[in-house]
């Protein structure tokens, strides 16, 4: 029997990155060894068994959650793409593709894992910043690019001027590689956990953007707008 280590299966109205404003049923992984030092999920750190379900649960938590309705499913985490989630994830993915359902991954920008990403329909690829403690090399997010970029977006989270032209450095990495690429860059600013919406933040980004001759998409996270700092399942 698949069991796969979840966290949490919820509906929502996307909010960040290129798809905003679309509803669907978010997946979300338990366990991450990634460490991101503003990650604002570290309840879902722990690889705990107390999370683990069987893969009939969770697609029928799907099925309830969807009503015929929604056909999209975003899976997140945690991080799905620890290498022990892989084989439950892959089986997770096939069952969703059997039954009509557009899946997009989110993917901490530490792996290019091609078992997977092959059968998504769409990469939410993090680029991830100084501020985060961790790194994306630039040779990975062109390996990654030069297969996925056709069904992908990079996004980047932003304290600081640091994390702006990091992200700009790497931009540029890539478009000197003369990689013939339309993939959307959507910055985010960081959020501090607990924070709510860092309007300064986001105006300082949106300037640091016009400032570097506009390449990159700016946008919130709507969620966190709506429902605050503290509601998970939104
Ligand atoms: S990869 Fe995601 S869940 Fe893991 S530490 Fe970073 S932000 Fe948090």
């Amino acid at each position: 029997m698949t069991t796969l280590l979840i966290n949490s299966v919820y509906r929502a109205t996307e909010g960040e990155g290129i798809h905003i404003g679309i509803p669907q049923i978010f997946v979300r992984f338990q366990g991450c060894h990634i460490g991101c030092v503003n990650c604002d999920t570290k309840e879902t750190w722990d690889f705990d068994p107390a999370f683990t379900k069987s893969l009939d649960e969770v697609m029928e938590s799907v099925e309830v959650l969807s009503q015929d309705l929604i056909k999209r499913v975003s899976i997140t985490g945690g991080d799905p793409l620890h290498p022990s989630h892989i084989p439950s994830l892959i089986e997770l993915i096939k069952e969703l593709k059997a039954r009509n359902y557009f899946i997009n991954i989110e993917a901490a920008g530490t792996r290019v894992v091609k078992e997977v990403f092959d059968l998504v329909d769409f990469i939410s690829y993090d680029f991830k910043t100084p501020s985060t403690q961790v790194k994306t090399s630039k040779e990975l997010l062109l390996k990654f690019l030069e297969d996925y970029s056709h069904k992908a977006q990079i996004k980047a989270v932003i304290a600081d001027k640091k994390d702006f032209e990091s992200t700009y450095d790497a931009f540029h990495f890539v478009k000197s590689q003369k990689m013939e690429t339309q993939v959307a860059w959507c910055l985010t600013p960081c959020y501090e956990p607990g924070e709510v919406f860092p309007m300064n933040r986001f105006q300082q980004v949106i300037q640091m953007n016009e400032a570097f001759g506009l390449p990159f998409r700016v946008i919130g996270q709507q969620h966190k707008w709506a429902y605050g700092p503290s509601d998970r399942l939104v």
